[in-house]
This record gives structure tokens, sequence and C-alpha cells, in this order.
């Protein structure tokens, strides 16, 4: 679950460059898209939103699992039984999702959508599953069993029944490729904000950074920091609405596709990245991997900065974040 209530971009609006400010809002992938451009007038607005508008529905078409005639679809029809040729768009799209998985020793893994979902987050599980539930439920999970072949083009899931999904992927992706596009058709500023994966470029028209602020979920109220962004993407994943408490833990719905555990002690995740699309792998990944190793791993990372809310409602920041 992701919220776009935690980074809230905050503008201000001026005409001072003869450019004003215009937002829309749209459901897109199954999410919530705000999109904002910087333009003329709202003749000229309209048309760069349609623009995006068109390019996140093409995505979209490419990398759903409920379309059955997506070139995703056939890939997972075909597990087990024949590699499938797709799009060159696609397949690095899939190249850079399995280098995420590597960086990550495979706490992202797209190849997660398998999984057996024994786990609920509706308030129904009385009992926690038993140890070989969870462990059976990962069996088809496993990045190492999809399979490139690059002169082909071709991508193969090496076991019957495995499936992918771009649900911590793809909305960063579109928010990247929607802001390209923009660009290429001589929008000078804008925000595409998914459900809060956002990626920004160029000021305000007052000439100033596009400003975000990041609020504590536990008091979404009080902004405890607001930063400056420029040309860059910032993603949030939270995940405080959704969760199941056993023996006083909190499993959360990010589930590590290694071992079929939830994520237990993160409330939420801010990743800020030159794209949308690794900040919203890594944040979904920073889940996983826990508060220590995430910090270590995105401190490893250049251009790359994140700020953890733990569960205990502790702030960690890496390295480059100043926040008082
Ligand atoms: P949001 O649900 O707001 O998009 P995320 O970006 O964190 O938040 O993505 C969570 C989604 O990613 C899940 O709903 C699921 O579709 C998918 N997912 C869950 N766990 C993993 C994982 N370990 N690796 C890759 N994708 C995952
Ligand atoms: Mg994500």
């Amino acid at each position: 679950m992701k919220t776009y209530l935690i980074v809230a971009i905050l503008f201000c609006t001026s005409i001072i460059y003869g450019q004003q400010l215009h937002k829309k809002t749209f459901k897109l992938m199954g999410s919530r898209f705000d999109i904002t451009v910087s333009a003329k007038d709202s003749v000229n607005a309209s048309n760069y939103i349609n623009i995006a508008v068109d390019e996140i529905s093409r995505i979209e078409k490419l990398i759903s699992s409920w379309d059955p005639n997506s070139q995703t679809s056939k890939i997972i029809s075909n597990a087990g039984i024949k590699p499938v040729k797709v799009d060159k768009e696609l397949f690095q799209l899939i190249e850079r999702a399995l280098a995420i998985s590597k960086l990550t020793d495979g706490a992202f893994d797209i190849s997660y959508a398998s999984m057996d979902k024994i786990w609920r987050f509706d308030g129904s599980m009385k009992t926690m599953p038993s140890e070989e539930e969870i462990k059976a439920s990962v069996s088809k999970v496993g990045f190492q069993h999809i399979i490139l072949n690059k002169e082909k083009q071709t991508v193969f899931l090496e076991l019957k029944g495995m499936k992918i999904g771009f649900g911590a992927i793809g909305k960063g992706y579109a928010a990247d490729k929607a802001k390209q596009l923009l660009i290429s058709k001589g929008v000078k500023a804008g925000i595409i904000n998914a459900s809060g994966d956002m990626n920004t470029w160029g000021k305000q028209p007052n000439g100033k950074d596009w400003m975000i602020a990041i609020t504590n979920p536990m008091n979404k109220n009080i902004a405890f920091a607001t930063l400056p962004i420029s040309n860059k993407a910032v993603v949030t994943s939270g995940n405080y609405e959704k969760y199941v408490t056993f023996n006083n833990i909190r499993y959360t719905h990010i589930i590590d596709p290694r071992t079929g555990y939830p994520a237990t002690d993160i409330i939420s995740v801010s990743v800020f990245a030159p794209k949308a699309e690794l900040a919203d792998a890594l944040a979904t990944s920073i889940f996983v991997m826990g508060t220590e190793v995430g910090l270590n791993r995105i401190n490893q990372l250049k251009g790359i900065d994140c700020i953890i809310i733990d569960s205990k409602g502790n702030i960690h920041t890496s390295n480059n974040i100043n926040i008082n």
C-alpha cells in the first residue's frame, strides 16, 4: 500500500515566467495518477496531459497481467512450456528487474506473483500459517528461473505455474516514461505522481525547486521534513494500513519472496533516485531487507537516498540526507 499522503508536493503557483501549473487526476493502472505540467495556457496543458495519459495506458497494456492478451500474460501462460518473444521495451524492463533482484539479493523479485496467498491482511486471519505452509507458498518464486535470451528477445519462466508481476516497479516506470515523453514535446516542468511514486523535472514557475514534504504516517498533519527536489524521482511505500498481528509482531503485506514471511519492522520508506522505476523497486525492497540492511545497501548506491520510518516510529536516513 502506498500513500500519496506521506509525500506531498508543495507548490506555489506564479506566472512570472509566463508559465502556469495545470494539474489533472486520473485513474490509471488501478491507481490514482496526478499529472502536473507547466504550460502557457490550459489548452496547451490539456494536450500535454493527454499525451502523458496515452503513454501510461500504453505501458499498462504491455505489463498488465490481468489482460489475457498482454505480452506479460503470454509469458505467464507459457511458463514451463516455452520462451515467448516480446517487445524490446518489455524485455529490457525485465532485464532491469532482474538486475534489481541481484542488487537486493532477491528481496525484490517480479516472480513474487505466483506466491500462494496464505496471508490475509483484512482482519480475517485468526491463526498464523504453519512453517510448512509458509515455506511451500514460495515454491514457484525465484528470479533465477526467469531466463532471458537477448538475441532472440525471448523470456522463459522455467517452472510450471510461475508468474511475474510488475506491481512494485510498473508505476515508477510509467512515471519515468511519461516524464521523458513530455520533455521531448517541450514541456519545461512537471510532476508525474502515481499514488506516491513521482518523478519531477524543471522548476516551479517562480523559478524555485519543487519542494516535497515528508510526514510521519503516525502523525500525518505534521511534516518533519521539507526537501527540495530537482529533476529527480521520489517514491514512498507505506505499509501501515494492511497488516496482521501475531504474538505482538506486526506482519505487513509486503512479503519476502525468499521465505514467504511478511516484512515486520518498517512502516514507511521514501526513496530518492534519478528514476522512479528504480526508486519504486528499492522502496519495496527496503521493506523486505529491513532498516539496517536497507540503509546499508542504499548508502552504497551513488545518487540514491532514503528515509525509513520503523515500526517504533523512529526515523532513519541514508548518509546524504540531513533532517533536523
Ligand atoms: P504499492 O502497493 O503502493 O504499489 P509497492 O511499490 O511497495 O507499493 O509495491 C507493492 C506491490 O509489489 C505488491 O502489491 C505486489 O504487487 C508487489 N510485490 C510485493 N512484494 C514484492 C517483492 N518482494 N518483489 C517485487 N514485487 C513485490
Ligand atoms: Mg515499489
